[in-house]
């Protein structure tokens, strides 16, 4: 016999299989040697108090009873001579998408501009070491998307566990811990990532698919408002489906698509910067405590507050991370945040960032679907010239942001190609900056000890999301214009993050075989 009980037990108990049994033997009133395993399903932690608990939410089998024992490696066919479906981007989409086309028996090939998951890092280290950014291998473009070298947040607001979960046990079957299925807020890490994804490929591979990297699409092959293919430079391949898997920085396809008459649409976005604490800083705070008990992990928050009509929030928030130079072409700043598995940097960053809805994109109409690409880019390239013209990001002390006035020196920053101090708040256009002085001093009020002039605004925050939509056909998943073409994931305008990519990923593929088995 099986059943299911919440407990809550101190980071002590939580981890002494003990004390978990007898917590459920006194949840079940039961002897404890009627208890004959235990398995977590739910675990999760509850720091509203200056003693933090831990959730667990567990099955327990009595009568001798034991759990099935899990096994998430799955066997994947053979689709060498089955009909193809090009995938473009190996991001979390692409190779999601290709993993459920291989389930339902069709054959993905994957074109990818960047280059495989390994060789990518040494563009990384030129990135942070010396300040060069290559356009076709970066944090956004190579095998694995810009999830690859990211702090691995596996959490979603997708309310559909069941899509979530085969994520995540595909994840478990390709290296992830099993942790991960557990964990209310589950990550993996950028240490643990790289390894992930290359078995992730090595499965889509032994199936007879196909992974081309240095293969940037470059034009689409249409006839009648079909597509036939895609050209990546001079060579073709063709197929009559095609994913769109090219994730939120690919520019040039949306020019792409602009230039052959292929809708595309402004969407609204976020921008801001990257803010930085001391990690303990940020766990004094959380957990009530100036010194954070080693069984919990380091604290991550999440804040919002609504200024003048529109949402300051916190966004892809790194509990012992590093901030990332994010850029993907010469002339501009990009930041976003990483952590390795074990969160164990002494920082602690996120980015803060402004809603931008498309009434904010007054200034910038004239670029008809480009009006939210145009103001990002601009924002980017402010934060270049702020920067000295290097990867070096302007930064700025929170409180003297906050309050109009100049640093004079900045503390140590994680940021790897370095720091300048500059006035933030004159050169943010109002609309972002004035916003972000007031969430601020909000967020102090909110987390005391947050609004402090030891923490430090990096800039910028730019790619939170895309700022422009490829409209697709809700049932069919096909571009409302183009048949067999399908607009997927966070480039399209249909997911933000890794789970949710992959998931909009899994749909394309199942639209496709749908409209396979139906012709
Ligand atoms: C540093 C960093 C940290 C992040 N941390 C997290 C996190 O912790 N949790 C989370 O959920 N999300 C995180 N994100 C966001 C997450 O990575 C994205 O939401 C997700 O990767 C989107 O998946 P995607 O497949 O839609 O697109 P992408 O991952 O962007 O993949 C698109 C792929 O398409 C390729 N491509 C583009 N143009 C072409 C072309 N013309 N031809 C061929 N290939 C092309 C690109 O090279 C890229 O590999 C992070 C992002 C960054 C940059």
């Amino acid at each position: 016999m099986q059943q299911e009980i919440n407990i809550v037990l101190s980071p002590e108990e939580a981890v002494s299989e003990e004390s978990i049994k007898k917590a459920s033997a006194l949840a079940l009133e039961i002897p404890i040697k009627e208890i004959s395993a235990i398995k977590k399903i739910r675990r999760s932690i509850d720091a509203r108090s200056r003693f933090p608990k831990i959730q667990l939410r567990l099955l327990v089998y009595t009568q001798s009873e034991t759990p099935v024992e899990d096994h998430y490696s799955i066997d994947y066919p053979d689709v060498s001579g089955k009909p193809p479906v090009i995938i473009i981007g190996a991001g979390p989409a692409g190779l999601f998408a290709a993993l459920q086309l291989i389930e339902l028996g069709l054959k993905p090939i994957i074109l990818e501009r960047g280059k495989d998951v390994k060789s990518r890092r040494r563009d990384l280290a030129a990135l942070n070491k010396e300040h060069i950014v290559n356009p076709e291998s970066n944090y956004c473009f190579g095998e694995g998307g810009a999830g690859t070298y990211s702090d691995g947040k596996l959490y979603t607001r997708s309310t559909k566990r069941g899509d979530v979960q085969k994520i995540l046990t595909t994840f478990v079957a390709h290296g992830a811990s099993e942790d991960i299925l557990i964990d209310a807020h589950p990550h993996i890490g950028t240490n643990k990532l790289p390894n992930i994804i290359v078995n992730i490929r090595e499965s889509i591979l032994k199936t007879g698919a196909e992974v081309h990297f240095n293969t940037k699409v470059t034009d689409f092959i249409l006839k009648d408002k079909k597509i036939k293919g895609v050209i990546c430079n001079e060579k073709e391949f063709i197929a009559d489906h095609v994913i769109l898997a090219t994730g939120h920085s690919s520019r040039d396809i949306f020019e792409l698509l602009h230039k052959k008459n292929i809708l595309i649409e402004a969407k609204p976005f976020a921008m801001g910067v990257r803010v930085e604490h001391q990690q303990s800083l940020i766990d004094a705070i959380q957990y009530r405590n100036p010194v954070r008990n080693p069984l919990l992990p380091p604290a991550a928050y999440s804040l919002v507050h609504q200024v003048n009509g529109r949402g300051v929030f916190s966004f892809c928030m790194c509990p012992g991370g590093i901030i990332a130079p994010c850029a993907t072409a010469p002339g501009e700043v990009v930041t976003n945040g990483w952590s390795p598995s074990k969160r164990n940097n002494p920082y602690s960053n996120s980015g803060i960032v402004v809603q931008i809805d498309l009434p904010d994109l007054q200034k910038y109409t004239s670029h008809g679907a480009f009006a939210g690409l145009r103001y990002q880019q601009e924002l980017e390239q402010m934060a270049f010239t702020a920067g000295g013209k290097t990867l070096t990001a302007p930064a700025q002390r929170l409180v003297d942001f906050s309050i109009d006035k100049n640093s004079a020196d900045l503390p140590d920053v994680s940021y790897q190609p370095g720091v300048i101090t500059s006035p933030l708040h004159e050169w943010l256009p109002p609309a972002i900056g004035k916003r972000l002085q007031t969430a601020f001093i909000e967020f102090g009020k909110k987390m005391k000890g947050y609004y402090t002039n030891e923490a430090v605004i990096v800039g910028v925050e730019s790619r939170t999301s895309s700022p422009v939509r490829i409209p697709r056909n809700p049932e069919t998943f096909e571009h409302v214009e183009i048949e067999g073409l399908y607009p997927c994931a966070e480039g399209a305008g249909y997911a933000g993050g890794i789970v949710s990519a992959a998931i909009d990923g899994q749909k394309c593929a199942e639209a496709i075989a749908l409209k396979v088995k139906l012709k």
